[in-house]
């Protein structure tokens, strides 16, 4: 019988933990998962999370198990409401007309318990990679060095070394350098806040006051998460100023008239908690999902950065992550141990894919641009092509055919 192949994969976020439960499943394979924070440290995710249907989809077929799992934890997110800050509706889109299964609303945190403990075994955690690079065993192979509980440790000739980093990828950039990120001119203001709404928030809705647009949904146990939008140059720092309650009263309450209660709640909880708000600019990286000359795979935000706008990040990390499961999963299976074979399956099912999922989220960000009209940018949204094209991003997903 030939040997376990070698596989190391570099962080349990979402795209690494889907892979390290279902590859480290495979007898073919012997499957390390390093990952930097201790075991419960959740603490660069206290935000929520709207996960497309089409995640769920490519999740229910790779790993039904998982699936459920996730979606017992969240509720479901089934509708997108798009209205002015005083209320007047401009769309309400069920899913159901773009999406053959519900989406799910989940705290990140949450999100990350769940799809850690599924692949506890295999992850080693509180581990801080030193070095990446080629083996000197076989050019295809790579050698990675970690500390981990103070000792060094080393893996080498590892025949499969798979990125699931995010978006400051050690790994790609240790064989290509991190790609120059992409500003879309908006930056946005994150917050999970406790729901003391009465239910005045509930399934995704965006709010918008000219350019600026509040987007907000309920998540369990009982959170509302909250995010704000401002149009910005490209090269321009985040001004300070931006962040007072004075200024976020500014951008997100009407002008003229009065906000719909939901608004004036919301925009209370953002002023009550403004010294807790995490700001970051709208950016997208360009798309890399493997190395020519080694056996180097990238997956989620290491392979693409994806501006926020449609909720596509975690959504497409997770439809990479099952698609190179059942990929490889195929592969070993039909006793195929061509490394470079998989990588070029996986590579063919998801470029077009993320391509396509990239062009649409920065499609769909017109509203939030400097001077941009909310209602011209509701309406092209209802017609034909912007729906065919949601439809084609929720219902098909790109898992690919067997190398
Ligand atoms: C505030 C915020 C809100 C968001 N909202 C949404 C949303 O509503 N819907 C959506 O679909 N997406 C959303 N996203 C994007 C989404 O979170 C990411 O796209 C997604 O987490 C990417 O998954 P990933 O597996 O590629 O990486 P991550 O989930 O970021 O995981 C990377 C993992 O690698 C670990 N790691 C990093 N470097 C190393 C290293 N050197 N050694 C070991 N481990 C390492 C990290 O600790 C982490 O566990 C949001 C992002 C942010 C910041």
């Amino acid at each position: 019988m030939s040997r376990p192949l070698k596989v190391l994969i570099i962080g349990a976020g979402v795209a690494g933990a889907i892979l390290a439960r279902r590859l480290g499943a495979l007898p073919a394979l012997s499957v390390t998962c390093l990952e930097r924070v201790a075991p419960d440290d959740h603490s660069e995710a206290g935000t929520g999370l709207n996960v497309g249907p089409n995640a769920i989809k490519a999740l229910a077929i790779c790993d039904p198990e998982l699936a459920e799992a996730v979606t017992e934890a969240s509720l479901p997110w089934q509708s997108w409401r798009v209205a002015l800050a005083d209320g007047t509706e401009l769309f309400d889109l069920p899913l159901a007309r773009v999406a053959d299964n519900d989406g799910i609303r989940i705290r990140w945190s949450e999100l990350y318990r769940i799809l850690r403990s599924g692949a506890e075994p295999h992850i080693r955690y509180g581990c801080e990679v030193t070095g990446i690079g080629p083996s000197a065993l076989d050019p295809r192979q790579t050698r990675v060095t970690w500390t981990e509980d103070g000792a060094h440790h080393e893996l080498d000739g590892i025949d499969l070394l798979i990125g699931t980093d995010g978006r400051y990828s050690a790994t790609r950039a240790a064989f290509s350098g991190l790609p120059k990120p992409s500003h879309v001119g908006v930056t946005i203001l994150r917050i999970l806040v406790d729901d003391t709404s009465n239910g005045l928030v509930d399934d995704y809705t965006q709010w918008f006051n000219r350019h600026h647009r509040l987007l907000a949904f309920r998540v369990p146990p009982h959170h509302i998460y909250i995010a704000g939008t401002y149009p910005i140059d490209a090269d321009t720092p985040i001004p300070d100023d931006w962040k007072t309650p004075q200024a976020m009263q500014q951008a997100f309450l009407p002008e003229n008239g009065a906000p719909s209660p939901a608004v004036q709640w919301l925009v209370d909880a953002l002023c009550t908690h403004a010294d807790e708000a995490h700001w970051a600019r709208m950016q997208e990286s360009e798309v890399r999902f493997t190395e020519p000359e080694r056996q180097v795979l990238y997956l989620g935000d290491s392979a693409h950065g994806m501006a926020p706008t449609l909720g596509q990040g975690a959504t497409q990390a997770m439809e990479d992550a099952s698609c190179a499961a059942l990929l490889i999963e195929a592969a070993v299976q039909a006793g195929q141990r061509d490394v470079r074979a998989w990588l070029q399956a996986i590579d063919a099912a998801r470029s077009d894919r993320i391509r396509f999922a990239m062009d649409l989220s920065v499609r769909a960000t017109d509203t939030l641009l400097q001077n941009a009209d909310p209602v011209a940018g509701a309406r092209w949204k209802t017609e034909d092509p912007f729906i065919d094209d949601l439809s084609r991003l929720f219902r098909d997903v790109a898992l690919g055919t067997q190398p």
